[in-house]
């Protein structure tokens, strides 16, 4: 059976400088950061984006995203950083395998790079009750 390139992290057939792990999830640091400290958080299975995911490991990674992050600020002095995650290819998610980026931002200039730079072309609201409505229809029939 295929298995994604972070399935066989878990499986230990490819090496990683793993951080974290628990029945349901496992956390390891990223080989191309942005920045010092940079992390992923998995589920152990493979799902390929987070609508996909059930809800108990949904609760595995929500529960240890803040502990991860308290543990990657005290290891290395950031005080701010970014949590990413990316779903699809259009949005850069290039390994189809759920995962949270947890990525410390450093002020510009730090010499293992500066974390996440992100673009926000804000618009405008325009159909926001007919979304409204759309969005709490589909929730009522399971999300
Ligand atoms: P994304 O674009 O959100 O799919 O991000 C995938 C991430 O996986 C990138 O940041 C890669 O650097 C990271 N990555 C890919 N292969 C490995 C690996 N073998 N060990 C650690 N991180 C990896």
């Amino acid at each position: 059976m295929p298995q994604s390139i972070f399935e066989k992290i878990v499986a230990g057939d490819i090496p990683s400088l793993t951080v974290y792990e628990d029945d349901l999830v496992f956390a390891f640091l990223d080989i191309g950061p942005l920045s010092r400290g940079h992390l992923l958080l998995i589920p152990k299975t493979c799902y390929p984006t987070l609508d996909k995911v059930p809800d108990e490991t949904a609760a595995a990674l929500g529960r240890v995203l803040p502990r991860l992050a308290r543990a990657v600020m005290s290891a290395t002095g950031a005080t701010a950083y970014n949590v990413l995650q990316n779903n699809g290819k259009l949005a850069h998610q290039e390994v189809p395998h759920v995962h949270f980026h947890i990525i410390p931002k450093y002020p510009a200039g730090a010499d293992y790079g500066e974390g996440l730079g992100i673009g926000w072309p804000a618009g405008r609201l325009i159909d926001g009750d007919s979304l409204q409505k759309a969005i709490i229809a589909a929730l009522e029939h399971g999300g």
